[in-house]
């Protein structure tokens, strides 16, 4: 194996934590030998694309207890130079095993060394290579404003990872990240950046929160999300369950249950996508979403005086809030009304994509309850 290789190996390994929707995927060369860092994203449209996914380097100074790559971990260090992480992605591209760049780091000395790598690394790629597919930069916390500012000029994407929902969630996790200077500031930099220039990482900015690996609940989760989406413009969140890796701070804590970030991703659907408020969600005692159930259905009955929604008279706003009833059902819905269609019977409805069982208790049609179901 060359020297080359096996930093490949380790820190196309490394990077598979941070997963912002991206399976870790073999993908096999003509000789059958599995590639390593490749990973297939899925975009909004269900499509699925290979990305190369990589660390610069897995040396890093900051001591997150959830992070195999933290600064007190004795194992083997290594870092790319840019030339060649460009090296490596233009043969991956030229071969079709990618179509995309995804670069991330540790913070080797500092976040100006490390960032400014990276950046290299997209200037390399865009003006010496005239490359102009995906490049989506992890914007490393702590870092300068003006390599921010380089960063979101070269790259189509830009996240910077949350990993906490609140300062103090922030502060058991790490002694050396800073929740409002090193990340929160950083964010809105990157927003009044894309704010001023339309042809800055078009595809916007994105974060990930860490599930489980500390004490905050959904309720703290999903209030910053959603507090991220209305100030901060952030694009996407992703819920990533903690897992307990050899070798971190944390290998003995507790894994999330399996349904967890399942029921957050719902939940974050309905706040980002469905127009929901927080308010309309439903938590238990100690602040968390029903495993057992869908978060729409879950609201649905705790908001019963709501229903039933009469299917020839309810807005856009008012069929979302229907179970079974997604938004392409509801626009459906409304066209079909618009074009003078009355609605009498379900199987109208389960013909526009209805999940009729899911919705007849909370229906009505021409005045009628659906279903003997009480809410
Ligand atoms: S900053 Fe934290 S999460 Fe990132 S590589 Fe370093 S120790 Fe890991």
């Amino acid at each position: 194996m060359t020297n080359l290789s096996m930093k490949l190996e380790i820190l196309g390994e490394s990077a598979k934590y941070d997963r912002c929707n991206y399976i870790n995927t073999n993908v096999d060369n003509f000789l059958g030998k599995s590639i390593p860092g490749i990973y297939h994203a899925t975009t909004s449209n269900g499509c699925t694309v290979p990305l190369f996914k990589v660390l610069m380097t897995n040396k890093c100074s900051n001591d997150c207890a959830y992070c195999i790559n933290h600064n007190k971990h004795h194992f083997n260090r290594v870092e790319f130079s840019p030339e060649d992480i460009t090296s490596i992605f233009l043969d991956y591209y030229q071969n079709r095993f990618v179509d995309g760049l995804f670069l991330s780091s540790g913070i080797y000395k500092d976040a100006e060394y490390s960032m400014e790598n990276m950046v290299e690394v997209a200037r390399k790629l865009r003006m010496e290579n005239e490359y102009t597919g995906y490049i989506h930069l992890k914007i490393l916390p702590g870092s300068p404003y003006d390599l921010i500012k380089r960063a979101v000029s070269l790259a189509d994407r830009v996240s910077i990872n949350l990993e906490a929902a609140t300062p103090e969630g922030m502060d058991k996790l790490s002694t050396t990240k800073n929740f409002q200077v090193d990340i929160l500031r950083r964010m809105k930099w990157i927003k009044r950046l894309l704010i001023r220039n339309k042809n800055f990482a078009p595809s916007g900015q994105t974060t990930q929160f860490l599930i489980g690996a500390g004490d905050e609940n959904d309720q703290d989760i999903l209030e910053r999300a959603s507090w991220l989406y209305d100030k901060m413009d952030i694009k996407r969140s992703y819920y990533s369950p903690f897992e307990a890796i050899k070798g971190t701070k944390l290998q003995y804590h507790e894994e999330p249950h399996q349904k967890r970030s399942p029921r957050l991703y719902q939940a974050d659907h309905l706040l980002n996508s469905y127009g929901f408020e927080l308010e309309e969600l439903t938590f238990d005692a100690d602040g968390n979403l029903d495993l057992e159930d869908d978060p729409k259905y879950v609201a649905a009955q705790a908001n019963e005086e709501i229903f039933p929604v009469e299917i020839n008279e309810a807005s856009y706003k008012e069929l979302l809030r229907v179970p079974g009833i997604g938004k392409i059902s509801a626009r459906r819905i409304i066209q079909s009304r618009k074009a003078g269609k009355s609605f009498e019977k379900l199987i109208q409805l389960n013909d526009l994509g209805v999940i009729v069982k899911r919705a007849e208790p909370f229906i009505k049609l021409n005045k009628n309850y659906q279903s003997t179901l009480k809410l």
